[in-house]
């Protein structure tokens, strides 16, 4: 299947059958057009434009009037759950930019680069801690720099960049080692991509796909160094996966001079 044209459909029924909400999540808007939609199940005539936004821009259905979000650069056209009505809003008002000294705290830390497989990222992350200015402090926080709204699911729960007070450290982010390591891993098999890692005691577990923290029992994620050892599929370590509810997005603008942040090849 070609992925550009990919539409992602949960068992659930459409609750507008001419724009598909409810049960659509994205779909290739140049490939809807070129088939009028037919092969998606939709009808492109139903996408009303509602206005540009500061990156990409805004439609709504013409029938049931549900928010869809065209990416920058036109090829992808998103649902926009209700509930991120508001935050899309607020991250339309104004460029969300990091002072300079924020930026290099996160430079320093590294941003952890896109899995190998994946094409050129449209986002750059770097785990970390925030405190934010009404004086929260979130250990397990994710700075995304990126050029669309913050309306993916799987960014729950999700903060504008602009609370950022400060950056420190999170306690349970992986070494920049361990995480560039863990995006150049091998797709060994369906959906599994591992990187074997090791604590200071010996202890062995498995990361699989691209991963930024840790958090499993008493062992500490910065200490955890990729393993020499070989990874023995008949008694496989325990595969630790981040829990994606205990990471706090912070959005904030992507742009070219960003790419600095990226940990490099060693
Ligand atoms: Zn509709």
């Amino acid at each position: 299947m070609n992925d550009t044209i990919s539409i992602l459909k949960p068992e659930n029924s459409p609750s507008c059958e001419a724009c598909g909400s409810g049960s659509t999540f994205c779909f290739s808007w140049p490939y809807a057009l070129e088939t009028q939609g037919k092969e998606l199940g939709v009808d492109p005539d139903t996408y009303r434009l509602n206005r540009q936004l500061r990156f990409g821009k805004l439609f709504t259905c013409s029938i049931c009037g549900h928010w869809w979000y065209l990416n920058h650069n036109e090829e992808m056209m998103n649902s926009v759950p209700d509930e991120r009505h508001e935050l899309l809003e607020r991250w339309d008002e104004k460029p969300i930019l990091l002072a300079e000294n924020i930026l290099a705290v996160l430079e320093s830390i590294g941003a952890t680069p896109a899995h190998k497989y994946e094409g050129k990222p449209e986002y750059l992350n770097v785990p970390c801690l925030v405190r934010t200015r009404g004086g929260e402090v979130f250990e397990q926080a994710l700075v995304s720099f990126q050029r669309h709204p913050p309306i993916e699911a799987y960014m729950d729960p999700v903060r504008l960049a602009t609370e950022i007070d400060s950056i420190g450290t999170s306690p349970f982010a992986l070494s920049r080692k361990v995480r560039y390591q863990t995006a150049q891993s091998d797709e060994i098999m369906m959906g599994a991509a591992p990187t074997l890692v090791e604590a200071p005691d010996g202890a062995l577990f498995v990361l699989n796909w691209t991963v930024n923290f840790f958090r499993h029992g008493s062992h500490k994620a910065s200490k955890l160094r990729v393993s020499t050892r070989p990874l023995d599929m008949k008694d496989i370590p325990p595969i630790v996966n981040e829990d994606p509810g205990q990471t706090v997005y912070f959005v904030a603008d992507w742009h070219e001079e960003l790419e600095r942040l990226y940990i490099k090849r060693k």
